[in-house]
């Protein structure tokens, strides 16, 4: 800090930083500024010199350099910072805002429930009405709430009272359902931006490296702030190391029906069964108890969403309904055949073995399962 400048006083844009030079009167004319840049010399002779509180200041301004970039790294990062209000404040609502403040960011909550101790031990603040949410003017407006109650909050929130170019996000687990009440209830000076983190508490709490995330980016202002402020929101995601992938709302349901319905639906089933852990686990089995603990955390309301909002789920409730039914036809024909050599000594003539028949990938209509075979075996 008090160091002695060793910045020489060879032209004027050097002392031009100079906070007492600062306060000089600037002109455009050369004159002036030649008689500024000659004061400045003298002045600098002095502190260099004979007085030692000038001396102190000039100490100061060599010290700028380093101080500077400390402050415009802090200026960036404030730049940066959003000011994000979750609506929703439950498990993922929690579980983000984490990874916001950690990363510097400002968020302010609302919930059906009071969390505001929850929020307050996060670093987070917490808004019982939403009007007074509101009117913080948040940069971002973030909806985690179930899929099913989605539509009822957001006609309730008082959109009135936001900066007219606020950026509304969603993190819900289907996307054409939030893209479309966005669309119909939002006016066109809002920004949309449907996103989904395809991780949760369970999946993510060592880290999101490696993760999933989904965006759409359904409706951005042309203003070049607009934009920097997606992707200043996107990229806290990619800075926790996320595989951001972006895609259609209407393409991610369709994926998600045949993966994430699936799996928490299988997860779910398992769950009813009551598997316990045994002394001769195999990795297959662990793996089967993990996928219970990963999705029997989750809410009712949220499979239930995963259900009833997404267009393609009743497709795979149907495929899988039917994928089980005809491996149990598999089985018991098999059965039936050894019985009938036993009851007959050799399988009879030109009835085959059965054959478990595959679906052929996502067709929208189900063609009835081609079980000649196995109906054969079973007469
Ligand atoms: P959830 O059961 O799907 O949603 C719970 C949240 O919804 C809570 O914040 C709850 O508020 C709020 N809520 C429910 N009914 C409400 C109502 N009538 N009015 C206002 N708020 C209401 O569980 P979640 O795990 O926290 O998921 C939140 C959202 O994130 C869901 O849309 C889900 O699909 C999505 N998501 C979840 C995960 C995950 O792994 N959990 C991953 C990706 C995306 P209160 O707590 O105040 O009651």
């Amino acid at each position: 800090m008090l160091s002695i400048s060793p910045i020489q006083p060879t032209s004027s844009q050097s002392t031009a930083h100079s906070p007492l030079l600062r306060q000089l009167p600037l002109s455009r004319s050369h004159h002036l500024h030649h008689r500024r840049s000659r004061f400045c010399f003298h002045l600098l002779q002095l502190t260099r010199c004979r007085h030692p509180s000038a001396l102190l200041i000039r100490a100061l301004d060599a010290a700028q350099p380093y101080d500077y970039e400390t402050r415009l790294s802090r200026r960036f990062s404030q730049s940066t910072a959003l000011k994000i209000a979750i609506i929703g404040f439950g498990n993922f609502g929690q579980f983000l805002a984490k990874a916001f403040i950690r990363q510097g960011h400002t968020v302010l909550a609302n919930s059906r429930s009071d969390h505001s101790s929850v929020a307050q031990s996060l670093g987070a603040s917490f808004y019982a009405d939403p009007h007074d949410l509101c009117e913080q003017h948040p940069d971002v407006i973030l909806l985690s709430t179930a899929v099913i109650h989605t539509e009822q909050v957001l006609k309730a929130l008082p959109i009135q009272r936001l900066r007219r170019n606020t950026l509304f996000v969603d993190v819900l687990s289907v996307k054409e359902f939030p893209k479309n009440i966005f669309l119909q209830y939002l006016p066109s000076h809002f920004d949309i931006l449907c996103t989904h983190p395809m991780f949760g508490p369970e999946s993510g709490k060592d880290g999101w490296t490696g993760l999933t995330f989904v965006f759409d980016k359904v409706r951005i202002g042309p203003q070049k702030s607009r934009e920097a402020r997606v992707e200043n929101f996107l990229q806290i995601f990619e800075k926790e190391g996320c595989r951001m992938v972006e895609m259609s709302c209407a393409e991610h349901d369709k994926y998600a029906a045949g993966s994430q319905f699936i799996t928490h639906t299988v997860g779910r089933v398992l769950e009813k069964l009551s598997l316990e852990t045994t002394p001769i686990n195999t990795k297959g089995y662990e793996r089967l108890l993990d996928l219970v603990e990963n999705t029997a955390k989750d809410s009712f309301d949220l499979y239930y969403g995963l259900f009833m909002y997404n267009k393609n789920s009743m497709e795979q409730l149907e495929r899988l309904d039917w994928a089980f039914e005809s491996l149990k036809k598999e089985l018991f024909g098999h059965l039936h055949e050894v019985l009938r050599k036993q009851l007959f000594g050799k399988v009879e003539e030109g009835v085959q073995g059965p054959v478990l028949s595959k679906l052929p990938n996502n067709v929208a209509a189900f063609p009835p399962p081609k079980t000649n075979s196995v109906e054969i075996n079973n007469n």
